[in-house]
């Protein structure tokens, strides 16, 4: 099964993917955490995309394409997936749903969180993660979320593959609510 989570900063995509994936025994693939990791380990692409990272814009379409094109191949020949950041544009879900037979995904599961919960989670979380260090990069992220990202849930649900979840609850509850919704 390919399956992409779609939702807000703090949402708990990440928390809800892994757990995914262990339970359908596909691949996790978060583009954040690839992304962090280049700019960390200082690859020519991390020094390309850190500035995009820190200041919580979008890294542009085609430097995300090159990240993700050979990984989503390699991973569909696995058996599936559970994508955590990708696509986060309508311009990203359209390309991929054209590269990919069959589409890119077989269900989208949106975590839904109103925003000044997701303010609290992210001044709160504890990875240290220089996108959440400060007010307004937490602000423009929920922006920018709201101008890009959205639009990818309705592109999701005309296609009649999107999935609603309230992310505003314990961690397991919703784990059991993605479950639920994915079968
Ligand atoms: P969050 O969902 O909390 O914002 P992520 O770890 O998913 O965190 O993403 C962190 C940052 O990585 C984003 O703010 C953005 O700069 C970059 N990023 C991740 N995925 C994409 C993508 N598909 N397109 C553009 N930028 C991305």
């Amino acid at each position: 099964m390919r399956v992409v989570l779609i939702g807000a900063p703090g949402s708990g995509k990440g928390t809800q993917g892994v757990v995914l994936a262990e339970w359908l025994s596909v691949p996790y693939l978060s583009t954040g955490d690839l992304l962090r990791d280049q700019a960390a380990d200082g690859t020519p692409l991390g020094r390309r995309v850190a500035p995009y990272l820190d200041q919580g814009e979008l890294v542009p379409d085609d430097l995300i394409f090159d990240v993700v094109r050979d990984r989503l191949k390699a991973l569909e020949a696995r058996g599936g997936y559970v994508l955590d950041g990708f696509p986060r544009t309508v311009s990203q879900a359209e390309e991929a749903d054209e590269s990919m037979p069959g589409g890119l995904a077989d269900v989208v599961v949106y975590l839904s969180l109103p925003d000044d919960v997701a303010r609290e989670r992210l001044r709160h979380r504890e990875e240290g993660r220089t996108d959440d260090a400060d007010e307004e990069t937490i602000e423009h992220r929920l922006r920018v979320f709201h101008s890009e990202t959205e639009p990818v849930v309705d592109y999701y649900r005309s296609r009649g593959i999107l999935r609603s979840v309230d992310g505003d609850r314990p961690p397991e509850e919703v784990t059991a609510a993605v479950l639920a919704a994915i079968n």
